[in-house]
């Protein structure tokens, strides 16, 4: 796939977006538009059943878009086919609210399935699943089972997971809603750091007040409608 390196990371204009047929359709976004920059870290914020996961499955070319335009990295998904949105996927890292791991993998191996379908020889593969989980602070844990790990761990081997493929852009959705105050803040703030290295875009959905301050951008959905709002920290208090 062609990537376009000066494009924006995201680019949506006048999306809509439905569930259901008939008279049972109901629109569940309306007219969104959003630019994102290569490198930004946004967080988007708003009551539950606002419409945030569906927008970022759209994003993350996950679901098929009904009307308008997203671009990713350069990439229309309107009409786009299934191997169009295929590709955009490899370049993108989830990170979900409940970790996702597989248990019967380790931490390693959880890391290694990202890599599967990366074109890296097994060397640099091993070399990169080490930094990635001694750079989550798991260098110690390498070996274990997710059930042998606390929440914060798994989200942050979910991290190391999500990161260890170098994507362009990671869409996280409510990555600490399961944590506790102080491992809910690590595990961003790790996550912040990672990207902030490696140049990618971050897409970060949050009820959670204490992490706002990390982003360069807020945004803020409410009954399907993004708002671009500076005073969203008041808002949400
Ligand atoms: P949020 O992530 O902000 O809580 P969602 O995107 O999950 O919001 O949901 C937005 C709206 O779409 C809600 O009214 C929800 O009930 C509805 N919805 C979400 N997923 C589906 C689905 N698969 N089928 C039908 N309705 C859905
Ligand atoms: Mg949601």
């Amino acid at each position: 796939m062609m990537l376009n390196s000066a494009a924006p990371a995201i680019s949506i204009a006048q999306l809509n977006h439905y569930f259901g047929r008939g008279s049972l359709r109901k629109q569940v976004l309306y007219d969104i538009n959003l630019q994102i920059d290569r490198g930004e870290i946004i967080i988007m914020t708003g009551p539950s059943g606002s419409g945030k996961t569906t927008l970022l499955t759209l994003m993350g070319s996950l679901r098929s878009l009904h009307e308008g335009s997203l671009n990713i990295l350069g990439t229309e998904l309107f009409d786009a086919s299934k191997e169009q949105m295929l590709l955009t996927r490899r370049n993108i890292g989830y990170i979900f609210q409940a970790h996702n791991l597989l248990g019967f993998l380790t931490a390693y191996q959880n890391v290694e399935m990202a890599l599967e379908i990366q074109d890296v020889t097994a060397v640099e593969a091993d070399e990169r699943i080490r930094e990635m989980l001694a750079a989550v602070g798991l260098e110690h844990r390498m070996d274990y089972y997710p059930s042998d790990l606390s929440g914060g761990q798994k989200q942050r081997v979910a991290i190391a997971r999500a990161l260890v493929s170098q994507p362009k852009i990671i869409l996280a959705d409510e990555p600490t809603a399961a944590l506790d105050k102080k491992s809910g803040r690590d595990v961003v703030e790790i996550m912040e750091k990672l990207a902030r290295e490696q140049g990618c875009t971050i897409l970060l959905v949050t009820h959670d007040n204490r992490i706002l301050d990390l982003a360069d951008r807020i945004i803020y959905m409410e009954d399907g409608y993004l708002v671009d709002r500076s005073d969203v920290a008041a808002i949400v208090q």
